[in-house]
């Protein structure tokens, strides 16, 4: 089993990912993969997404993820299907930010209230030990 690390060796040397050199190769102008900086590929997406009537998915999902997905198929299409055949793999249209809701204002409260409770504890077990 190998987990995509992004072609890290091979962006430090200044080149792109090997899937993206061999879907260039492959395909030539008909590439499907993309990379480069997030702020140009953002804007790339959005164009395109405008233009030729595309759905974008990674944009919201996350807060925003390194790797954006362009379709003719709605997402949430595409994750039915997914679902129906048991895919592990699937394409949620809701995906939360996990750090982002932590740390707003009910979660910090949320985290506050916890770290609180922790020294209190605290309090309470070294007292406890000093007069038992
Ligand atoms: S070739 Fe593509 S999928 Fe494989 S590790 Fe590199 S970036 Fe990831």
């Amino acid at each position: 089993m190998y987990k995509c690390d992004l072609c890290k060796d091979r962006i430090k040397k200044g080149q792109e990912p090997a899937c993206v050199v061999a879907c260039k190769e492959r395909l030539g102008e008909k590439a499907v993969f993309t990379f480069g900086l997030r702020e140009q590929i953002y804007d790339m997406t959005l164009k395109r997404a405008k233009n030729e009537g595309l759905y974008i998915y990674g944009d919201r999902q996350n807060g925003g993820t390194s790797t954006l997905y362009l379709s003719k198929i709605p997402f949430e299409r595409i994750n039915n299907a997914l679902k129906a055949h048991n895919e592990r793999f699937q394409m949620p249209l809701k995906v939360e930010n996990k750090i982002e809701s932590t740390f707003n204002p009910i979660g910090k409260v949320a985290l506050l209230s916890g770290a609180l409770s922790m020294v209190g504890a605290i309090v309470g077990a070294i007292k406890s030990k000093k007069n038992p």
